[in-house]
């Protein structure tokens, strides 16, 4: 197994969306390749990466990113948080992703039964913050409900969905370069959540153009 060529790459945002959409579906199967982790590769990698997607998602153990995508080794530049949070250390890393590695697609991915939207209801409903840099988390959390009509019972995985909206909108309205290179066609930002138990990521948003293709991946 070897690094595929250059031409093979996923190059546009519709393709690098469609081979993250066919690895999400073998893993949801039970029939992942686990591509891209040989020995071989991995000394070939050394020299140098061409990741085809930046992927900024949740921190949580059960929604690692190359193996909820069946990717491998070079494939992925990941940066996770809690939430997950957009903070400048984010801006900045997605910032690498496609201005350095110029990968044409950031997926923003958040899940189900997220332990951050849920401990941000918790504080919401208690009127009251927990300390630490923990902090911070609901704080950048709790921004995403003043764009919505919270219920007396908000139900967390819609919560979720509201807050992908934002992250997504944020990372758009936040960095210029990443702005800049949606409007010239050359990125595509996606908002997806995963589902913990049947294993699907599904785009709930996107800025820019994916493509008539991926349409039909949805
Ligand atoms: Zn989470």
């Amino acid at each position: 197994m070897s690094l595929p060529a250059p031409s093979r790459r996923p190059a546009t945002p519709a393709q690098a969306w469609a081979e993250l959409v066919a690895g999400n579906a073998r893993f949801r199967e039970g029939a992942s390749d686990h591509p891209h982790q040989s020995v071989q590769l991995r000394e070939e990698l050394a020299a140098g990466q061409t990741p085809y997607a930046t992927v900024f998602g949740c921190s949580d153990s059960r929604v690692a990113a190359e193996i909820i995508f069946d990717q491998g080794l070079g494939d992925l530049f990941v940066v996770r948080t809690a939430g997950p949070i957009v903070d400048p250390g984010v801006l900045g890393t997605l910032e690498f992703g496609v201005e350095v590695l110029r990968t044409p697609l950031i997926v923003v991915l958040a899940h189900t039964s997220c332990g951050a939207i849920r401990a941000t209801l918790d504080a919401v409903a208690e009127r009251s913050l927990p300390d630490g840099f923990l902090r911070d988390v609901v704080e950048r959390i709790a921004v995403s409900l003043l764009t919505t009509r919270v219920q007396q019972s908000p139900d967390p995985d819609e919560v979720g969905l509201t807050h992908l909206r934002h992250v997504v909108s944020l990372v758009v309205d936040r960095s210029a370069a990443i702005r800049h290179r949606v409007e010239a066609g050359a990125l595509a930002v996606v908002g997806a959540r995963y589902d913990l138990t049947d294993g699907s990521a599904h785009a709930v948003t996107v800025v820019g153009d994916l493509g008539v293709r991926s349409l039909a991946l949805e």
